[in-house]
């Protein structure tokens, strides 16, 4: 049961209130090269992607942000750190979402944003992190920084709803796996639609494990609406990684895919075979489980639960499904025999 949250609407796209959690990216590039932000837009909605945010730092960018919102229809978030003004050309723009800090902002600013998103009916994301945090504070809460980035947030909730508008998402973000799922438990508490993620996570297999564990830990206690895997790699690869751990835990429709570690029972090139299979199936949206195992002793049995199984055995692969073996095909065609096998499969379904 999901945390029973407000709900807002970007462009076509609901977050919170028990609809399906959203992936999210981020581009990488400036948006003053228009083809490839739009090239990177493509790409990320086409493996799965929800809504793509864009940094729109002076502005250019906000020239060619409107460049880019007249030839996609994608949900674009435009995110905005220090000048007010861009907030307001961004949704004037297209933006279907803006994102603010609004410790960065007068409150003269942030009532003329806060006005202008209630005129287009843009929702505002909050975001706060760890330089949001004053000492005072921090000193009547104790010392605890959670409970100090929550105090913020939640004056800024209140001053938005005080001008009468609740078409918010909150964000408290750390580079602390601990301290992100801590101020999360509070900040959701508050009840609006919650974006969940460990801020500059780092490269890809080191930012992976720790996104993993922090937006793992939160949606487990039903906390988050919105997902982004942080990474310092390609767009894509962020939306894949929020896939993966949505499907793993049961919150998003997908294929589970299983692989065995290999051991000196494996008689097939495993890792090669696996790749070849995974990249194939990533971007089915039908719940699946498909296997890969480097034998078959311990292959059918260990995936009984797979629709559809590949296992080495001597020189050839076993397929099974539900762990009963049906056929076996020589390794060297067992790969596109297999992707066959999985097409059947989907076409069935
Ligand atoms: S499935 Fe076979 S090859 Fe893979 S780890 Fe288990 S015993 Fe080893």
């Amino acid at each position: 049961m999901r945390n029973n949250t407000k709900q807002v609407k970007i462009r076509s796209v609901l977050v919170g209130g028990g609809a399906p959690i959203a992936v999210q990216t981020m581009t990488n590039l400036p948006v003053t090269d228009i083809d490839g932000t739009l090239g990177q837009i493509e790409r990320c909605m086409g493996c799965g992607c929800d809504i793509v945010r864009i940094a729109l730092p002076n502005k250019q960018s906000v020239v060619a942000f409107a460049e880019v919102r007249k030839q996609t229809d994608a949900p674009l978030v435009a995110d905005i750190h220090f000048d007010w003004r861009l907030a307001i050309a961004a949704i004037e723009a297209g933006a279907d979402k803006v994102r603010i800090n609004p410790g960065n902002m007068s409150l003269s600013q942030l009532d003329a944003v806060i006005d202008c998103a209630k005129l287009h009916d843009v929702p505002v994301r909050i975001g706060v992190n760890g330089g949001s945090v004053n000492k005072d504070v921090l000193e009547s809460v104790g010392g605890s920084r959670p409970r100090a980035l929550c105090v913020s947030l939640e004056k800024y909730v209140r001053y938005f709803e005080d001008r009468g508008f609740d078409q918010i998402v909150l964000s408290v973000k750390s580079t602390d796996i601990q301290e992100t799922v801590e101020t999360n438990r509070l900040a959701a508490q508050l009840g609006y639609p919650m974006h969940i993620g460990v801020t500059e996570a780092g490269l890809l297999r080191q930012g992976l494990v720790k996104n993993a564990i922090g937006i793992g830990a939160l949606l487990l206690e039903s906390i988050g609406d919105t997902v982004r895997v942080s990474l310092t790699s390609d767009p894509v690869d962020e939306v894949q990684a929020a896939k993966d751990i949505l499907v793993s835990l049961g919150l998003k429709r997908g294929v589970t895919f299983v692989s065995c570690p290999k051991c000196g029972r494996c008689s097939i090139d495993l890792e090669n075979t696996a790749k070849q299979v995974y990249d194939y199936v990533k971007n089915i949206d039908k719940n699946l489980k498909i296997a890969v195992m480097g034998c078959e002793v311990n292959g059918p049995g260990e995936c009984s639960d797979a629709d559809l199984g590949l296992a080495g055995a001597n020189g050839s692969c076993v397929f099974f499904r539900h762990g009963k073996r049906y056929k076996t095909v020589d390794a060297e065609h067992a790969i596109e025999q297999f992707k066959n096998e999985i097409d059947l499969l989907t076409n069935d379904n």
